[in-house]
């Protein structure tokens, strides 16, 4: 690592991009982790945040800036810190506040690419993200994940494992006419899978328009893995209820083979343009036409992600990426009520946000009536990137002893609960970069194209 002269740091302390400002005695909302959730390596920092004496700002900040501080000016200006707007444990403003950046999906992904002159970047976010970072990254450059372990439901329910011999069995029985599209929240395996077929990668902000131009080329398109995005954007461009095939997610998707299959089902599979993959977000899941139904009879504008049930998007006035729905906050007149069906930490700094422009926000799954079950504080995967996971991260970056474990390559395949990790060889490595990113430069090229 190359040291940078010490130059004076200049630390935001306001959200600069999001406006939301770390306040005095806030709370940082999250449930901290047992100390044998870390790595050994993490185990002395996590000791030390666990021995502070709350989680305001108060406390939190001094002991983080003991050890990011000193990252920061080493590494100056090659060291990019990122994070996704669905951060709990206010990671999100954390890493702005130490100058980092926060964005959706897409925007995250573009991060190395469009910055060759950074070299190092730590990502608090999914370790999908990570990698799709890591597949479009120039040469010269590393990233870096504060937890692999932080991995995302709905894409362990689509591992290559599970997604590949269903693939096969589709690709024995309609060859050149399948098409794979694949939502950003995948492996770069699964990626690679899309770009062997000459399909995408959408996110949830481009999954309209993706859709569509895999619709035009007149081929079956296999959806995967996100079953309500698939579906939602489906509908959008014209598929109808028989053009639509759902097939289980998870191992019960691999469990299912054509061979085996009843000769009525096998005639839907034959007759249905979109084959979606069953698997799907925890989280975005939990929300119910219920819920839409109460807030709007409440006077309330109800915005739901498009990961959310079909008939939860229907009912509701709007769906978007998390772009839109922090688009609509933040065009929203004074007075506006708005209830948000997304990811609860989102939700809870739209809520902040809302309150310091006279509009009031509340989260869609938050009915006051006992029949309706909590959704907790958010999504608990993404949540464990904590603030000592980013403290050890900088740190060790910093002494030169970086955990291999962290380092992203194209093509890792982690296992969320053991954080065991299955790295291809470079041969191997090189082949799945480029077909992953042939389905990622689509992405990029119909959207880029589409904005203008
Ligand atoms: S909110 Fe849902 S889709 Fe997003 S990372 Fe968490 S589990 Fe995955």
């Amino acid at each position: 690592m190359v040291a940078h002269a010490h130059r004076s740091l200049e630390i935001d302390r306001s959200m600069r991009s999001s406006g939301i400002a770390l306040t005095p005695g806030m709370a940082i909302c999250q449930t901290d982790l047992p100390l044998d959730w870390y790595q050994e390596e993490f185990k002395p920092y996590a000791e030390e945040y666990l021995a502070l004496p709350d989680r305001t700002p108060e406390s939190v900040l001094p002991w983080m800036d003991r050890y990011i501080v000193p990252a920061l000016d080493h590494f100056g200006d090659d060291l990019m810190l990122l994070a996704h707007f669905y951060m709990g444990g206010e990671i999100v403003k954390l890493v702005e506040r130490y100058g980092g950046q926060i964005a959706d999906s897409y925007a995250l992904a573009l991060q190395a690419v469009r910055h060759p002159d950074k070299r190092v970047f730590v990502e608090s976010a999914v370790h999908f993200m990570a990698e799709t970072i890591a597949l479009l990254k120039h040469d010269h450059q590393e990233v870096w994940i504060t937890n692999p372990k932080s991995g995302c439901t709905m894409e362990a329910l689509a591992k290559e494992d599970m997604v590949l011999p269903v693939f096969d069995d589709l690709y024995a029985r309609y060859g050149e006419d399948l098409l794979v599209v694949c939502y950003m929240n995948t492996s770069g395996r699964i990626k690679a899978l899309a770009g062997r077929t000459g399909g995408s990668v959408c996110t949830s902000a481009n999954a309209g328009l993706i859709m569509k131009w895999a619709k035009d080329q007149g081929k079956k398109v296999f959806f995967v893995p996100d079953r309500h995005l698939g579906e939602n954007s489906g509908r959008q461009v014209g598929y109808t209820d028989a053009d639509m095939y759902l097939w289980p997610g998870g191992w019960d998707g691999m469990k299912q083979r054509v061979a085996n299959m009843p000769a009525a089902e096998l005639a839907r599979l034959d007759k249905a343009g979109l084959i979606l993959w069953g698997s799907y977000c925890s989280v975005h899941t939990h929300f119910r036409p219920a819920h839409v139904d109460y807030w709007r009879g409440q006077g309330y504008r109800v915005l739901v992600h498009p990961e959310c049930e079909h008939e939860v998007v229907k009912r509701a006035d709007g769906s978007g990426s998390t772009n839109y729905l922090w688009g609509a906050l933040m065009q929203a007149q004074p007075g506006t009520k708005l209830a948000i069906g997304t990811e609860g930490h989102f939700v809870r700094n739209a809520i902040e946000q809302g309150a310091k422009r006279g509009v009031t926000v509340v989260n869609l799954a938050d009915v006051p009536d006992p029949r309706f079950p909590s959704i907790g504080c958010g999504c608990a995967t993404m949540s464990r990137n904590d603030p000592p996971h980013l403290v050890a991260m900088l740190d060790l970056l910093r002494k030169g002893t970086p955990p291999e474990l962290n380092r992203v390559l194209s093509g890792d395949s982690i296992d969320e609960v053991s954080g065991w990790r299955e790295r291809l060889d470079p041969t191997s490595r090189d082949v799945l970069r480029q077909e992953a990113r042939r389905s990622l430069e689509q992405m990029i090229t119909l959207t880029e194209a589409a904005r203008g």
